[in-house]
């Protein structure tokens, strides 16, 4: 009987000291991409990289007249690692509302030479758009955020964000119904560039950017982010109906390996 007594406090004692244990922080495979972005020489001079072809490119253009340049904002002007790292810190996976509540905390800084390079448009007279998918619920921290870093047209008529669709064409269309010629996009994500890229997997995607060479650095204009992006949700069709431990044995199935 004592034995028996024995086995079973050790099962009890041996499924509590299981349930003690916190579940696997699977946001560390985010660690060393904020790494770099936060710290490496080279994640601020690709960008000065790229808003330096951006600054050529409209050098190039004959005027500026009835022209706009259409920026994306999270990871192209505006950096948000901040919220990654808490994402890291805390084990909190993403969700709308600490997002919404990050936006909200107007803490997001410049990306490295986009505060010169949207001023240097603005001097040169191209309407300036900010076309974002934060939640429109967000538009005034977003705009104060903006204002608070010395970032030209931040007003809601140039800062856009979502309201029905993460597809930006609509969006682009509207400024094309003011009577603008886009004629620079910036962005750290294909689909800011365009739409029909949206929900391809990565597979599509690269023979995309192959087959649009010469768009980039010129009338296409890309920032790094090591991050996130749609290249993520592009691993596969249910990607993000995984679960976390899912999610990250699905992005370990999908590096090419050493075949030693
Ligand atoms: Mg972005």
């Amino acid at each position: 009987m004592r034995k028996i007594l024995l086995i079973i406090s050790a099962v009890l004692a041996l499924n509590f000291a299981v349930s003690l244990q916190a579940e696997p922080n699977y946001n560390k495979d985010l660690l060393m991409g904020i790494l770099w972005q936060q710290n490496s020489g080279e994640y601020s001079a690709l960008c000065y990289q790229a808003f330096n072809a951006a600054e050529s490119y409209l050098n190039s253009l004959p005027g500026s007249s009835g022209k706009a340049v259409v920026f994306d904002l999270d990871e192209t002007m505006i950096d948000n690692s901040k919220y990654a790292a808490w994402m890291v810190k805390t084990g909190s996976g993403w969700s709308a509302e600490s997002w919404e509540e990050w936006c909200k905390s107007k803490q997001a800084e410049a990306v490295p030479g986009a505060l010169d390079f949207a001023l240097f448009a603005a001097e040169k007279k191209f309407e300036i758009y900010y076309i974002s998918n934060r939640p429109v619920s967000v538009l005034d921290s977003t705009i104060e955020n903006l204002k608070s870093l010395g970032f030209p047209a931040a007003d809601s008529g140039h800062v856009m964000l979502m309201e029905k669709t993460s597809d930006k064409t609509p969006r682009h269309k509207k400024i094309e119904a003011l009577g603008y010629e886009i004629v620079l996009f910036a962005g750290d994500n294909l689909d800011d560039f365009d739409s029909s890229i949206r929900k391809k997997n990565n597979n599509d995607r690269r023979i995309y950017s192959d087959s649009n060479i010469d768009k980039f650095g010129k009338y296409w204009i890309v920032l790094p982010n090591s991050v996130y992006g749609t290249f993520e949700a592009a691993i596969r069709p249910d990607y993000y109906n995984l679960t976390p431990e899912g999610k990250a044995s699905a992005r370990v199935d999908m590096i090419k390996t050493w075949e030693k």
